[in-house]
């Protein structure tokens, strides 16, 4: 979705509309509700408004879907990204970083609602505070209760205990 700044009227543009959103590249996409209000001030345009989405993540542990929901706001400030000149290169370098740049006389709205939604999503998403995650070498859900695995496994403390035994026991026999 792409928005004309010319076509930006002085008043200023309000809109409300549904927008899919991808939050992982060849993912899931889920729709967003956004309100945006775009204003333009000669070549600079504020892009302001709110997004609410429930984003499809994964529990970073066990994988398993969490729905996230998400509700954000948003004040943008676009400036053309080809006519900069150096007055603005330098509040550019002054540490002005939260700005962003327009290109050929349009907005890309569905950047811009990606990245607002991209800046709430948790990195490392999780189903509940004190999930268990999987096991990693029978890839069963733990939350559902310990695997076989376990048990199997060898107490790392015990082995040294296992080898005095054998070695004891080679004393024994010579
Ligand atoms: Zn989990
Ligand atoms: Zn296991």
């Amino acid at each position: 979705m792409r928005l004309k700044i010319t076509d930006i009227p002085d008043e200023g543009l309000t809109d409300e509309f549904d927008l899919p959103v991808e939050v992982r590249d060849g993912g899931v996409s889920d729709t967003a509700h956004v309100v945006i209000n775009v204003k333009r001030f000669g070549k600079k345009v504020l892009a302001e408004g709110k997004v609410n989405i429930t984003v499809s993540l994964n529990c970073s542990r066990c994988l398993k879907p969490v729905p996230y929901p998400i509700e954000t706001k948003f004040s943008e400030e676009y400036n053309p990204a080809m006519d900069l000149d150096k007055e603005e290169e330098q509040e550019l370098t002054e540490g002005e970083l939260d700005l962003s740049y327009y290109s050929n006389d349009e907005l890309n709205i569905s950047e811009l609602i990606r990245e607002q939604v991209l800046l709430s999503v948790p990195m490392k998403p999780l189903c509940s505070a004190d999930c268990h995650g999987i096991c990693l070498k029978c890839g069963k859900d733990l939350n559902e209760g310990a695997c076989l695995c376990k048990t199997e496994e060898i107490d790392p403390r015990l082995a040294p205990l296992g080898k005095f035994k054998e070695l004891m026991k080679d004393r024994g026999t010579a």
